[in-house]
């Protein structure tokens, strides 16, 4: 995908006069965009736009983290634009199943949330857990879209990992910022859960963390941050992956 998502974020701020620094003004942008009403709704998935002749609503399922709820917001509106007669073209394959409009709605809702001059400034910064912290709670964004947003931006290799506890188990939830031909291969290792449980709790804490890719087991360096019932860790997984092949 070109810079375009950057180009369509600064046209949005411009045109409908949101300030681009974080935390964005979703609810502003969002009434100035035409949208008509914001609703939390009980639903499957997290975020809907229902537009006709005379009315937008983005339906927003009830009860999402607010982070999240944010993210779903500046995601809907990045729909919206999409079909602004006076925004600048974005190009993207239609797919019949949408795939493409999604991620690249995914990455516009990022460059809404976290402008790309704005996240330079954290370049600079180390490649931490205390960094991506502060992003997120400057732009008012998950840990997780910092994370993917720094890797974009400021060429972190890092990928974000979050387990929860479950009948007395660390169990893996969810991997962020993974190179894309491991997505959904990456998960626990029989000795992962061991290895979280010897963590100090709410502290940034440096080790190795066993995990499974694919039908390996590796060990990566990883600076784990555990509560009491969930746990995230900021892993270098590129460089352990650079040289396999999920098949092979
Ligand atoms: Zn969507």
């Amino acid at each position: 995908m070109s810079a375009n998502p950057e180009r369509l974020a600064h046209w949005l701020f411009d045109s409908f006069e949101v300030s681009p620094r974080p935390p964005i003004d979703l609810e502003t942008l969002a009434v100035r965009m035409g949208i008509d009403q914001v609703l939390d709704t009980d639903m499957v998935e997290d975020g809907r736009l229902v537009q006709s002749s005379d009315r937008a609503v983005v339906h927003l399922r009830l009860n999402l983290h607010p982070r999240r709820r944010r993210f779903t917001l500046a995601h809907e509106l990045a729909h919206r634009i999409l079909t602004h007669p006076e925004a600048p073209a974005v190009s993207y394959r239609r797919a019949g199943n949408g795939d493409d409009e999604e991620r690249l709605c995914d990455q516009i809702a990022a460059s809404i949330l976290m402008p790309q001059d704005w996240t330079r400034r954290f370049a600079t910064r180390p490649q931490n857990l205390s960094t991506l912290r502060l992003m997120s709670e400057r732009a008012q964004v998950s840990l997780s879209a910092a994370l993917v947003r720094s890797r974009e931006i400021n060429n972190w290799r890092k990928s974000l990992l979050r387990f929860s506890l479950d009948q007395g188990r660390w169990r893996f939830q969810g991997a962020f910022g993974v190179p894309i031909e491991w997505h959904r291969r990456i998960r626990s290792a029989p000795a992962t859960h061991d290895a979280i449980n010897s963590v100090p709790i709410r502290r940034d804490w440096d080790c190795q963390l066993p995990l499974r890719a694919a039908e390996s087991e590796i060990s990566v360096t990883a600076q784990i941050d555990r509560w009491k019932n969930t746990t995230v860790a900021l892993v270098e997984l590129d460089e352990r992956l650079a040289h396999r092949k999920p098949d092979g």
